[in-house]
């Protein structure tokens, strides 16, 4: 027991939530294993979290049991009574906002928080959320934010993308603690020796963080359970990437792996400039193929296009 409040298969059964494919629901139940997520992303004091896609909320009550105060993004108009009651238990400390989080820029999300900034002006709720009367101002320290959640798989890559190419960078976030299928896992934290698993998102997770896998979660966890195993990924901000521009990193990255078999002097001639002067100018070889690049090559021929580019 980790609160006073009803069993979850309990809460799904009163409210009628039955999992839906199309909005990825993998619920979770084990209450032990939702303090173990949530235990891996505090601690909490004087933090908010963002949680996307609360659900019936098994992750959200062990994020509040250990004391964070959480922004939950949900999407399931279904989950809001389930929500609401959580969000009693623990007054002030569980904001509930309706609506696809790939549509919501979670870092304005956060900035809005009641508890955020000091000035009266910005009390005023994002619109369209169940928000949470303030919390206790803490005058101290400014609050730090975190993301954590048990992503919906459908939209998991596209979300993590989005949070990790943010601008400015680093963004408002401390620490991403995600659970994601275990083969997006594995692709969020490969490198060169893991040349199978390694291609766009390991270059981009890798330049702007520190990403490792903590542990995994089998199907059976999961209601309904899903076909893979999951894993749950850490993810810390690098807070000074090499520097390069990310637009010329992503078009590098897609020319490179688009092609992985070939070598780069072939794959990185669609990008429309002299790709050997460009490889001679990021001192890589001509032969080498993009799974053997690591990020600091990528930055370096990301660097070139844009030399290239510039002289055009
Ligand atoms: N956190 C709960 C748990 O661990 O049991 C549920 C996790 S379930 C894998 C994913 C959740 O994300 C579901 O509640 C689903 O309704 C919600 N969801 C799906 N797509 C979403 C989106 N685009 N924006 C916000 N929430 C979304």
């Amino acid at each position: 027991m980790i609160d006073d409040l009803p069993p979850l298969r309990e809460v799904v059964a009163r409210h009628g939530l039955d999992a839906k494919k199309t909005l990825g629901q993998n619920f979770l139940f084990d209450l032990n294993l939702t303090s173990r997520i949530a235990r891996a992303a505090g601690p909490f004091e004087n933090t908010v979290v963002v949680e996307i896609g609360p659900g019936p909320g098994g992750l959200t009550r062990a994020l509040l049991a250990q004391g964070a105060h959480v922004v939950a993004i949900e999407r399931d108009q279904r989950c809001l009574p389930a929500l609401a009651e959580i969000a009693e238990r623990y007054p002030g400390r569980l904001t509930v906002v309706e609506g696809d989080a790939l549509e919501i820029d979670v870092v304005e999300l956060v900035r809005r928080r009641p508890s955020w900034r000091a000035k009266r002006s910005d009390l005023e709720p994002p619109s369209g959320s169940l928000i949470a009367p303030p919390p206790t101002r803490n005058d101290g320290d400014a609050p730090r934010a975190r993301i954590c959640a048990n992503l919906p798989y459908n939209v998991a890559t596209a979300l993590l993308t989005r949070w990790i190419e943010a601008e400015p960078w680093p963004a408002i976030f401390d620490r991403y603690v995600l659970m994601f299928q275990k083969e997006v896992a594995l692709r969020i934290v490969a490198t060169p020796a893991q040349r199978a698993d390694y291609g766009r998102l390991g270059v981009l997770c890798g330049w702007r963080t520190k990403a490792r896998i903590l542990f995994d979660v089998s199907p059976a966890a999961f209601t309904p359970p899903p076909k893979i195993t999951s894993s749950v990924v850490e993810l810390v901000p690098n807070p000074a990437p090499l520097a390069c521009d990310k637009a010329a990193l992503a078009r590098v990255t897609q020319a490179a792996f688009g092609q992985r078999r070939k070598m780069l002097r072939q794959s990185l001639k669609g990008l429309g400039v002299d790709a050997g002067a460009m490889l001679a100018k990021a001192g890589i070889e001509e032969t080498r193929r993009a799974e053997e690049i690591d990020v600091a090559g990528f930055v370096a021929l990301a660097n070139a296009l844009s030399a290239a580019r510039g002289r055009e």
